[in-house]
């Protein structure tokens, strides 16, 4: 069974035995983009002539019988913040519209020089604030389960393309769930690997403190299989360890029999009934499959969402301060001296919340401020992180729901700013704590939306959240997994 669900191991199987050939699945897939995409908005830029060169030179290996690296041959797509050397990288911002980076994100190096298939870039919320893909300059992304309905974000571009089938697999960044909440939206498995254990090398920093590149695929072994791929130290970047603990795949088919699963009431509060009922019936499963479920009591926890928003909002300000039209970004005609030139160049390029977000962050840093909300942010950053250690001495991993609801309308106007950020409730304790996290489709709402549950784990401990996940995959696949009619048929 495990073979049919891991996409990878299905299109590896099928170019070694020469069922098909890459460039023909490669055609395949482009053709899927452009039959598809105009209706869902997941690509922003196609790189055909890549994927087909890539292509050629795995079928020459597979001619020669050579044996395939584990993301050879595999059609990917990143989102628009990874940097791909010659390939535009915008952010979906117009303050980065014409930016072509001259060096490869250490991820994509690492997919490249395994043959990785690159079919495009992915749209994104503008500059990955966001969590409806509502935000990018250039097209809106649809939900394939519901065009009426966002997939997400900010990882937006990328979920849909998993969900639909036109990529096997892509890379999102996570600074507060944006991989896993667009992950639960669009019915597939998104991780966000431990703090550290992904280069962010190449990735157009958010809040650098926070943000951690990882996979989003159709299968919890597929999103092991990229893990234990890209999880390398890299010099290039400082805080980065690779795989402290091994590979991964090896632990994901055991028994979960004992294994203790924290369920924190704060978790709990506030999300919507048919979340809530999926997460119970998850609940279910697992103690079927031997775990014990242990009550967790996490009041901290509720400080993890405003302090977010004050570190993420003082760290985009710091990092933004090289688009200045100068140094990068665009730049304005109309001005008559320097202040003018920086304001009005980030006035006419930047969207509406990314402005507000570098306006709270100049805010948050200023005079005394700053000792009155970024230092005590950091301080209860530690108390976050000393709850999760707390929490990881009574149970094995958390369990939550992903986002407290379902995927919304498009052009859904909360009544406040504030209600738009609580989509990021269950998500951002994780990044703040920078421990690894994941969702998995774990049913789905009236309407026959997806539903996503989130597994938490100690730092380094992806094994046994992937391990978790895994069973619970294989107990529930062909109940959870809704297959969409779009894209390609492998
Ligand atoms: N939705 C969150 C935000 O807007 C998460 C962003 C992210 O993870 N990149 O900040």
């Amino acid at each position: 069974m495990s073979e049919n669900i891991s996409k990878i191991k299905q299109i590896h199987k099928l170019l070694k035995t020469k069922q098909i050939s890459c460039k023909e699945l490669t055609s395949k897939y482009l053709d899927a983009i452009d039959k598809y995409n105009n209706t869902l908005g997941a690509y922003i830029k196609v790189t055909d002539e890549l994927a087909l060169n890539a292509a050629e030179k795995v079928d020459e290996k597979v001619k020669k019988g050579s044996e395939l690296l584990p993301l050879e041959g595999i059609p990917v797509t990143l989102k628009d913040n990874i940097s791909t050397n010659g390939i535009e990288t915008t952010c979906c911002s117009k303050m980065l519209e014409n930016y072509i980076p001259p060096f490869d994100a250490t991820c994509w190096d690492i997919i490249k020089s395994q043959n990785g298939i690159l079919l495009g870039k992915a749209n994104m919320d503008e500059f990955a604030m966001g969590c409806s893909c509502e935000t990018s300059r250039f097209c809106k992304t649809s939900n394939p389960h519901d065009l009426s309905r966002v997939p997400g974000g900010s990882s937006g571009g990328c979920s849909c393309a998993v969900s639909a089938n036109l990529a096997a697999y892509a890379l999102g960044s996570d600074t507060g769930g944006s991989i896993r909440q667009p992950a639960s939206f669009c019915g597939i498995v998104g991780f966000k690997p431990t703090y550290g254990s992904i280069s962010r090398y190449g990735l157009l920093a958010l809040a650098s403190s926070l943000d951690q590149i990882g996979p989003m695929a159709t299968s919890v072994e597929d999103a092991s299989i990229i893990y234990d791929a890209l999880s390398i130290k890299d010099e290039k970047d400082s805080t980065c360890f690779g795989n402290v603990n091994g590979p991964t795949q090896i632990h994901l088919n055991k028994d979960i029999n004992g294994m203790k699963i924290g369920l924190p009431k704060q978790y709990l509060e506030g999300i919507n009934k048919d979340v809530s009922d999926s997460i119970f019936k998850a609940i279910k499963v697992y103690e079927s499959l031997g775990a014990k479920i242990v009550p967790l009591d996490m009041p901290d926890i509720k400080y993890s969402l405003p302090i977010y928003y004050i570190l993420v909002c003082s760290e985009a300000f710091s990092n933004f301060a090289r688009l200045d039209g100068i140094r990068y970004g665009h730049r304005t005609n109309s001005y008559t001296n320097l202040e003018e030139f920086f304001s009005n160049s980030r006035e006419e390029a930047l969207g509406e919340d990314v402005k507000r977000r570098i306006l709270l962050g100049t805010y948050v840093l200023s005079g005394k401020n700053y000792e009155h909300y970024y230092k005590k942010a950091l301080k209860i950053r530690e108390t976050i992180f000393e709850t999760f250690e707390k929490a990881f001495k009574e149970c094995d991993i958390i369990l939550s729901s992903t986002v407290p609801q379902t995927a919304f309308l498009h052009n859904f106007k909360p009544e406040d700013q504030m209600e738009a950020y609580m989509t990021d409730i269950c998500t951002v304790p994780a990044n703040i704590a920078g421990i690894p996290a994941i969702s998995i489709p774990c049913g789905t709402d009236s309407n026959n939306l997806p539903i996503g549950m989130q597994l938490i784990g100690n730092s380094f401990c992806e094994s046994k959240i992937l391990n978790a996940a895994y069973k619970f995959e294989q107990a529930t696949f062909a109940k959870n997994h809704k297959s969409i009619n779009m894209g390609v048929n492998l």
